[in-house]
Formats: structure tokens, sequence, C-alpha cells
């Protein structure tokens, strides 16, 4: 009859020991009454010993369905709310053989279930936040990426757009310290492209400038084979760690390297890049090293090239522009100074006796006090003024927005300059002196071919009139 292991839960046997119940009790109770009110026979007592015994059995089975079904439902109830609140852990502490044990146990599966579900969900949010920040990672590297590339490409138009070595060392030297954030940064460069081994500083920026430094890198061969071979920029450390390169170790040490670029063009090492540390005290990181590399790698197209050009426009002996390149300078400076309303004034040097010197003292000698002349002429003028070596000893100036009255200035600092020059030669004590003419545009001239004859003139008046003198147009 009970298909239910929990007997109070069957609807009938619930009804029936409820309603059996309140009929017997109130059966019992006027069966009590009776007995009581004939206590003095023995049927009295009877039925009140009967009534009493059965009216305390009928609640004892009330208690009995009571606990079985009323209580552990309590429970039941106060525990799922716990549970669901988050205020119980192990789920509900019923253990039971019947159903409401079974409910028990299912809501405890439930939560089970729910709970790893949970942690699931979990799990895969933490792995979605990761891919996230996977994603932003690479984003922020490609916006820096694109970044990069642009001040490349930006580079790159400044570095085609001079012909400059000075130019290019400063444009790479800023863009790389701007770029990367880094303290010091030094270039060495190939004095002379066919003695491949010897490198002159010929930039630095970030590094005391009183510290006593090497100025030149006398490299081996074996050194550039090695950064060529590599071809990308090397970790100072890394470098440290080959004994055979001390010699190169100790001059990168002296100028604070910590990552060696080199200035490959065209299968060729030109120079090299030391950079210093990251002023944030961080390693470099893997894109900014292909940052450098690509700036080494177009700085030193960009260098072999300017430097070609100045080849082509510099006489070798005495580092002065040759006539050509004067006389484009000369056009070009002609039409700023029509433009500007600008004077502008043009000198002619010429070295007084010089073939008595060549004749003396031999033509090597010569040739050394044409150098030494030349470069006291490098050394007298400004930036902006172009110094030539127009023919064998003759010179000439082209100094922009300076009348021939204020060029007597610098012309007269230059002869004296000159002649207080001690030569040696073959022993020997000697002295030289030159003979100057400058001449103004437009007063003197109005075309280049003219000016130059005006100031010709006005030199070879200096020269008819005793030497070691100047004379203006
Ligand atoms: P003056 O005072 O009139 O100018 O006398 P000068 O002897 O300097 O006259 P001139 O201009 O006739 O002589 C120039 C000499 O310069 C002739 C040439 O041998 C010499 N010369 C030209 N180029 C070079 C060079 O590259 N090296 C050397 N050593 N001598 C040169
Ligand atoms: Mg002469
Ligand atoms: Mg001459």
């Amino acid at each position: 009859m009970f298909d239910l292991k929990n007997p109070f839960l069957q609807r009938s046997n619930f009804l029936l020991i409820l309603y059996g119940s309140l009929i017997l009790i109130i059966g019992l109770l006027f069966m009590t009454f009776l007995g009581l009110r004939m206590l003095d026979t023995q049927i009295g007592i009877l039925f009140s010993a009967v009534g009493i015994a059965l009216i305390l059995l009928t609640a004892f089975i009330n208690y009995l369905m009571f606990s079985q079904l009323f209580k552990p439902i309590q429970v039941l109830i106060r525990e799922t709310e716990e549970t669901l609140q988050g205020m119980r852990k192990g789920g509900i502490s019923l253990v039971r053989d019947d159903e409401i044990g079974l409910l028990a146990n299912n809501f405890n599966q439930i939560v089970l279930d729910a709970q790893m579900k949970r942690m699931e969900l979990e799990t895969s949010n933490r792995e979605l936040a990761k891919h996230a920040e996977i994603i932003e990672k690479t984003y922020r590297e490609l916006d820096k990426k694109v970044y990069d590339l642009f001040t490349l490409f930006n580079i790159g138009k400044e570095l085609n757009s001079t012909l400059s070595v000075e130019s290019i060392l400063k444009i790479s030297c800023f863009t790389s310290m701007g770029q990367l954030g880094i303290t010091a940064m030094t270039i060495v460069f190939l004095e002379d492209e066919e003695d491949e081994c010897v490198m002159n500083k010929v930039y630095m920026k970030g590094l005391r400038k009183d510290t006593e430094r090497p100025n030149t890198l006398k490299t081996s061969g074996d050194f550039l084979d090695f950064l060529r071979l590599n071809e990308q920029s090397v970790l100072f450390a890394i470098l440290e760690e080959k004994p055979e390169f001390k010699h190169e170790i100790d001059f990168f040490n002296a100028y604070k390297a910590h990552l060696i670029a080199p200035l490959l063009a065209q299968d060729q090492i030109i120079g090299v890049m030391i950079l210093g540390k990251k002023m944030s005290g961080e390693e470099f990181v893997q894109g900014e090293k292909d940052f450098i590399n690509t700036l080494a790698s177009m700085s030193a197209l960009a260098l072999r090239n300017a430097r070609h050009y100045e080849q082509a426009i510099t006489d070798a002996m005495t580092k002065l522009f040759l006539k050509r390149y004067f006389q484009l300078r000369l056009g070009d400076e002609i039409k700023r100074a029509d433009r500007y309303h600008n004077k502008m004034t043009l000198m002619m040097a010429d070295i007084d006796y010089f073939k008595r010197v060549n004749d003396t003292y031999g033509h090597t000698k010569g040739d050394e006090v044409l150098i030494a002349v030349a470069k006291v002429i490098k050394e007298n003028f400004r930036d902006v003024d172009i110094t030539a070596r127009y023919g064998g000893e003759e010179f000439t100036c082209i100094m922009p927005e300076v009348s021939k009255e204020e060029a007597l200035i610098p012309a007269e600092r230059l002869r004296k300059a000159v002649e207080a020059i001690p030569f040696l030669l073959n022993g020997v004590n000697v002295t030289v002196t030159i003979s100057i003419g400058l001449a103004e545009y437009s007063g003197d001239a109005q075309t280049p071919l003219l000016l130059i004859e005006a100031a010709d003139a006005a030199l070879y008046r200096s020269k008819e009139n005793g030497r070691n003198q100047i004379t203006l147009a």
C-alpha cells in the first residue's frame, strides 16, 4: 500500500491520521470525560485509563508525524534558504533515507553542479580576460610599430633631403635619442673608406666632453666581419663576452655603450652607432632594436651618399670646396642677395711668392704650406661663409650679408693669421704671406663672373702694391 518511503508523505495516510486523530481525540475525550464522572465504578476507571492512554497514543502518533514530516521540511526550507543566500557552504545537512532526504540530496547536487558551472565560467572569464589583455598588448605594439614606421618614413625624408654628413649625423643621433629615450649616443665613422679599419669619433651627445676618451677606433677586420655577418645591433653585454674584441670593448666602454648598431652600407661597415642606456633603465625591446637597425641602415646609406657628394665637391688636399662648387654657390648667393636685398662680398686671396717656396723647399713642402694656409682660412670665417680653393694657391670666400668694408675685419684677421704660421721647412723657419682683394655685390659687379673679376683685380693691385695686404675693389 505504501509506495513512498516516508509513509506520512502519502496524502491518504496523512489525511487518515489527521481526521482519524481528530475524531479519535473527540471520542476519547468524551470517553475519558464519562469515565472520570464514574470513577467510583470499575467501568469508569477502565474508561478513564483507556481514554487517557489512547489520547497519549494519538498524541504520540501526531508527534511522530510532525517529527517525520514537518521538522525535516522546516530544516530543508531553512537550509536551502541559507544555501541560496550563500550563508551555507556545505549544502543541506539532512541525511535521511526517505524522499525528504532525496530532495535534500538532489538540491545539494544541483548546488554542486551550479558551483562547478560557476567555476567553469570563472575560468573561461579569466581566459577571456587574458585574451583581451593579449589583444590589447598586440594592439598597443601595432600602434607603436605604425608610429615607428611613420617616424622612420619622416626620418627617411629628412635624411634624403640633405647631403651634409653633419646634418645626417645630427638627425640620426637626435632621432634615436628622442625615440628610444637613451641617455647618450656616439657615432664613429670611417675616415677613409679605403682604409676599412680606422674609425673616428664624429658625433657625441649626452656624455661629458671634458672626460678623456680615445677619438679613434682602430678596429680589426675580424670585428668588422662579426658586425657584418650579424647585420643587426649587438648588446654591449654580449660583446663583452668575446675577449678577442677587447680593444673594441674598451673603446665602446669609454662611450658608455649599451647597444652597438653597425652602419652597414651595401655590405660595408662604414661606422658604428654607440647607444647608451635607456633613461628608464629598462632593457631594449625587440621593436626598439628593429627601429634602431632600420635607422642605422638608412643613416649608413645617407652618410655614404653625403660623403661621396662631399668628396666630389671638396678638394682632397686642402679640404676646401672645389672651384666648380664655389661657382654654383656664388650663383645661388647672388640670387639670394637679390631676393632679400642683402649685401654680399667676395674675397680672392693668393699666397705671395709661392713659387719660391716650391723651388726652395720642394713641392711636398709647398703642399704642407698650402694645407696649413687652407686650415687657417677655414677656421677664420663663419659657418655661413663659403671658402674654396679657386686654383693652385688661390683661395676665395663668399661672405653673405657683409659689405666689403665689414669684410675687411675677417680679411685682416686672416692676413695676420697666415703671416703668423710658424713653418719649419727643411730645418729653416719660414713665414708666408697672402695678398687679398675684396669686391662687393652689387656695387662693384652685377654678375658672378664680373664679381670674380673685380675681386681678382683688387687682389692684383695688392700684389702690385707690395703684397701681404688687402685692397677693396
Ligand atoms: P705671386 O706672389 O705673384 O703670387 O707669386 P707666386 O710665386 O705665388 O706666383 P704664381 O701664381 O705664378 O705661382 C704659383 C705656384 O703655385 C705655381 C705652382 O707651382 C704652385 N702650385 C700650384 N698648385 C700647387 C700645389 O698643389 N702644390 C704645390 N706645392 N704648389 C702648387
Ligand atoms: Mg701666388
Ligand atoms: Mg697664383
